[in-house]
């Protein structure tokens, strides 16, 4: 799974230019998309809450920018992910979810109803809020990956990789997401060079099987990346071989694009100021529920989850909010 880059701006609370006049009342709002989001809709729906969702700035979320999902049970010879995502889609809109496009940019849930600011302009008052916004891929943190950014820095393969069909490329990281990008990759460019900072693979064994085995795929055991190089798009990278070693080298690598696989930021600023999340800002649910800190918020999904990260797992969670929201609505009459 790797989307990434695009749901950035759900962590820019924007206050501004709201239109009290547009005060829309429901009874349970889900703020993004995605198996998580998609499954408490279908929930929600047909226990009659008539959920509102916003699906956020990438509909579907992660897993309509992956290829192949071959592990999601009840898909014997795998689908893409954007076809599960418009599976699931349909699914809560036969239910009666309204699904809109737009974003969470700012909410109070200091009381109930909670107020929820969708696009910075329309106010939502919700007696329940589902958030199941999703993870966003991380970067290094390096200049050069601004300063290349949309001239040879990606964090999606599946999305941009169509471009550097026939050249090389570097994948850095070693977890399922690199190596599925690596290996996606393969079938595209001519060579891919995979960036593992460790000596090992932290991804699942059938993935570093399928790496291992491509013949265009070029693990660089041990290498960090120090920088990128190019006249106004990415031509190289340098690298640095066994760093804090006395065998510690400089690399060059000739390459036309860069892409990140090296893991996710939870997309949970917007509810920091209310919501309980953990040092990473993974949003803390009560165990064995999808319940937050605040009564009424519920959190499903890749937000809230450090440690599967899978689209059932994900979906699972979903239906637990919409029970939980479901419960708590009644118990509120
Ligand atoms: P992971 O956290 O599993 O892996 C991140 C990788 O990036 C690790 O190899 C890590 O190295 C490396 N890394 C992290 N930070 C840096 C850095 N600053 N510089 C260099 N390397 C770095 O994240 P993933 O996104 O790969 O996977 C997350 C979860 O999603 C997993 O549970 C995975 O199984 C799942 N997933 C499943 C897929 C599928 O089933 N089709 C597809 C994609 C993901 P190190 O090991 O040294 O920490």
């Amino acid at each position: 799974m790797a989307l990434f880059g695009k749901m950035e701006n759900l962590n820019t609370p924007n206050k501004e230019n709201k239109d009290m006049s547009e005060v829309e009342k429901v009874k349970v709002l889900i703020v993004g998309s995605g198996p998580a989001g998609y499954t408490a809709a279908i929930y929600a729906a047909r226990a009659n809450l008539s959920p509102v969702m916003y699906e956020g700035m990438q509909p579907g979320g992660q897993l309509t920018t992956t290829t192949e999902v071959e592990n999601f049970p009840g898909y014997s010879d795998g689908v893409t992910g954007p076809e599960m995502m418009e599976d699931v889609k349909k699914q809560a809109v036969r239910f009666g979810t309204d699904v809109r496009f737009g974003m969470a940019t700012a909410v109070d849930l200091s009381q109930r109803p909670f107020k929820v600011t969708i696009d910075g302009t329309k106010e939502m008052e919700a007696e329940a809020l589902i958030i199941a916004t999703g993870a966003t891929a991380k970067y290094l943190g390096l200049e050069d990956e601004t300063k290349y950014a949309g001239s040879g820095v990606s964090a999606c393969a599946t999305c941009d990789g169509f471009f550097y069909r026939g050249k090389d490329v570097a994948v850095v990281g070693g977890g399922d997401t690199a190596l599925e990008e690596a290996l996606y990759l393969a079938g595209l460019c001519k060579k891919v060079y995979l960036i593992v900072r460790r000596d090992v693979f932290r991804a699942s064994k059938v993935m570093q099987a399928r790496a291992e085995k491509a013949e265009n795929i070029e693990i660089l055991w041990k290498h960090q990346t120090k920088g990128l190089f190019g006249d106004g798009v990415v031509e190289g990278a340098t690298l640095v071989k066994n760093q804090g070693t006395p065998e510690e080298e400089e690399v060059k690598i000739a390459i036309d694009g860069f892409f990140l696989g090296i893991g996710h930021k939870p997309n949970s600023d917007i509810f920091a100021d209310y919501i309980d999340t953990n040092e990473v800002g993974y949003i803390k649910t009560i165990p064995g529920t999808a319940k937050t800190n605040v009564e009424g918020v519920f959190a499903c999904g890749d937000v809230q989850d450090d440690q599967y990260r899978q689209a059932v797992t994900a979906a699972g969670s979903g239906c637990m909010a919409a029970i939980d929201a479901e419960r708590f609505l009644a118990e509120q009459e």
